[in-house]
C-alpha cells in the first residue's frame, strides 16, 4: 500500500510499505478516505521526536471498514468510522473512567498511545491508503448516514475540534464567561469555536498572523494580532482592565517572540497576565525539547519556567494533556449530524496523498492558505 513515510527532518516521501494487517482479533483494518495533517505532525515532521525513519505518520484518520479480526462483535465490515487520535484499551483503570488519552496499556510503560506519534507506541499511521486499529470496538466513533457529504466536519471529530472543546473544559469555561484562546492555529481555532457553542460571552484569539485573526473573526471571535502590540495590552483595553475568565493555550513550544527567538513561556506567562483572579487556564498545546538528542538538559527535556508566583497569588488553575477525544466525541457527531457544528469550515484543501510532501512543506511554513489539510488516499 502507498504511504506517508517519515525519512528524516523535513523529509517525508510517499512510499510503497507492506500493507496493514490483523495482528490482533480486537483489530480491525479501515480503508482511508480522509486522513489530516495536524500541528502535531510538525512535531515529528521538525525532527523534534524520536520517530524512527520508515514509520508512516497520520493520526487523524476516517474511512471504511474492510476486515475485523475473530474478536470484534460490534464493528462490520462496510462501516464507516471516525478514529479518535487516541488508541485505548477500552478495560484499563484509566480508559474505564473516560480518560483514554492516558491508556495504561497499549504503551507501556507510558500512558497513552497514538497512531503515527513518536512516543506514543509503535502504531503506524493513517496517512496510507489501509490503517490497523487496534481495541476497534472501543476505539471506533460509528458515523451516520451523511458521513460521506459531511467527511471534512467528521474527520475533524478525531483530534482538533475534541482538543479544542478539551481545552475548555480544562479552563473551566462556564455559559456566560469569557475565554482567550492564545494560537490561532487548527486547534486554536476549534478551542475558539467550542467556546461559542457552549455559550461564552466573549472569545478572543491570539496569533501573530494576520490572517489565522482573520479566520477567528469569521469563527465569532475577536481577533488580537500580536503584530498591533503586546496582546494584553491590547485585551485589557477592550476589556477595560477586567480581563478574562478562562484562558486556552494552543501554541505550544513554537512560540517565537517579535525576533523570531523561540520563547515558550511568551504564551503560560501572557495567560497568566490576562486571565483573572481563580481564573482557569486549559493548556493543549504540546511543549517538546527543542532537541531530543541535545547534551543540554534544559533544551533536551523541554522545560519552560512561567511565572509561577504571579500563577500562585492569582489562584489560577491549570489543566494539561492530551485529549480524552472519545469523551467528547459522540457529543461532537451528534452537533454535526444535526448541522449544529461545521468544523469543516476550517478545511483549505482537500488533497491526494501524492501531494503530502507539498502541503506538509506549506503547513509548516504557516504560508497563507494552508490552515487544515485533509488527504484522500483514495483520491
Ligand atoms: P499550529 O502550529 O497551526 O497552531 C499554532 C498557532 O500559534 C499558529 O497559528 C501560529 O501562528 C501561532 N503562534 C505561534 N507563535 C505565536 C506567537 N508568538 N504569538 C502568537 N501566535 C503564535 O498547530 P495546531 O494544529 O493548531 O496545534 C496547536 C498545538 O496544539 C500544537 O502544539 C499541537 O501539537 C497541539 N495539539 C495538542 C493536542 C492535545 O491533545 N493536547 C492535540 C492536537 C494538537
Ligand atoms: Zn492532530
Amino acid at each position: 500500500m502507498r504511504a506517508v513515510v517519515y525519512n528524516g527532518p523535513r523529509d517525508i516521501s510517499v512510499e510503497e510499505v507492506p500493507d496493514a494487517k490483523i495482528e490482533q482479533t480486537t483489530d480491525a483494518i479501515v480503508k482511508i478516505t480522509a486522513t489530516n495533517i495536524c500541528g502535531s505532525d510538525l512535531h515529528m515532521y521538525e525532527g523534534r521526536t524520536s520517530l524512527d525513519a520508515g514509520r508512516v505518520i497520520g493520526h487523524e484518520n476516517l474511512g471504511e471498514v474492510v476486515e475485523v479480526g475473530a474478536g470484534v462483535y460490534s464493528v462490520k465490515v462496510g462501516d464507516r468510522i471516525a478514529l479518535p487520535f487516541n488508541i485505548g484499551c477500552g478495560f484499563c483503570a484509566n480508559c474505564t473512567s473516560g480518560l483514554t488519552a492516558f491508556c495504561l496499556i497499549v504503551n507501556p510503560p507510558n500512558a497513552g498511545g497514538a497512531y503515527g506519534y513518536a512516543e506514543m507506541g509503535p502504531y503506524n499511521g493513517g496517512q496510507a491508503e489501509y490503517l490497523r486499529v487496534p481495541f476497534a470496538d472501543f476505539n471506533a466513533l460509528q458515523l451516520p448516514e451523511d458521513s460521506v457529504e459531511k467527511e471534512n466536519d467528521y474527520v475533524m471529530l478525531t483530534d482538533i475540534m475534541p482538543t479544542g472543546w478539551h481545552g475548555t473544559r480544562l479552563a473551566k469555561l462556564q455559559p456566560g464567561e469569557s475565554i482567550v484562546v492564545y494560537g490561532g492555529g487548527p486547534v486554536g481555532l476549534m478551542a475558539a469555536y467550542s467556546a461559542e457553542i457552549q455559550g461564552a460571552s466573549r472569545v478572543f484569539v491570539i496569533d501573530h498572523i494576520g490572517e489565522r485573526v482573520a479566520l477567528a473573526e469569521k469563527f465569532g471571535a475577536t481577533g488580537i494580532n500580536t503584530a498591533d502590540g503586546d496582546p494584553v495590552e491590547q485585551i485589557n483595553e477592550i476589556t477595560n482592565g477586567a480581563g478574562v475568565d478562562r484562558g486556552v493555550e494552543a501554541v505550544g513550544y513554537q512560540a517565537h517572540d517579535s525576533s523570531g527567538v523561540e520563547r515558550s513561556n511568551l504564551t503560560m506567562n501572557a495567560l497568566v497576565d490576562i486571565v483573572k483572579p481563580t481564573g482557569g487556564i486549559g493548556v493543549v498545546g504540546v511543549f517538546l525539547p527543542e532537541d531530543p538528542g541535545a547534551d543540554d538538559e534544559q533544551a533536551r527535556e523541554g522545560r519552560m519556567d512561567f511565572d509561577f508566583g504571579k500563577f500562585f497569588f492569582k489562584g489560577q488553575t491549570i489543566g494539561t494533556g492530551q485529549a480524552n477525544v472519545k469523551a467528547y466525541d459522540r457529543q461532537l457527531r451528534e452537533l454535526v449530524h444535526h448541522g449544529k457544528a461545521t468544523p469543516s469550515r476550517l478545511v483549505s484543501h482537500n488533497l491526494g496523498l501524492d501531494a503530502a510532501p507539498d502541503a506538509y512543506r506549506h503547513f509548516d511554513a504557516r504560508d497563507a492558505g494552508w490552515t487544515k489539510v485533509v488527504l484522500n488516499p483514495t483520491g
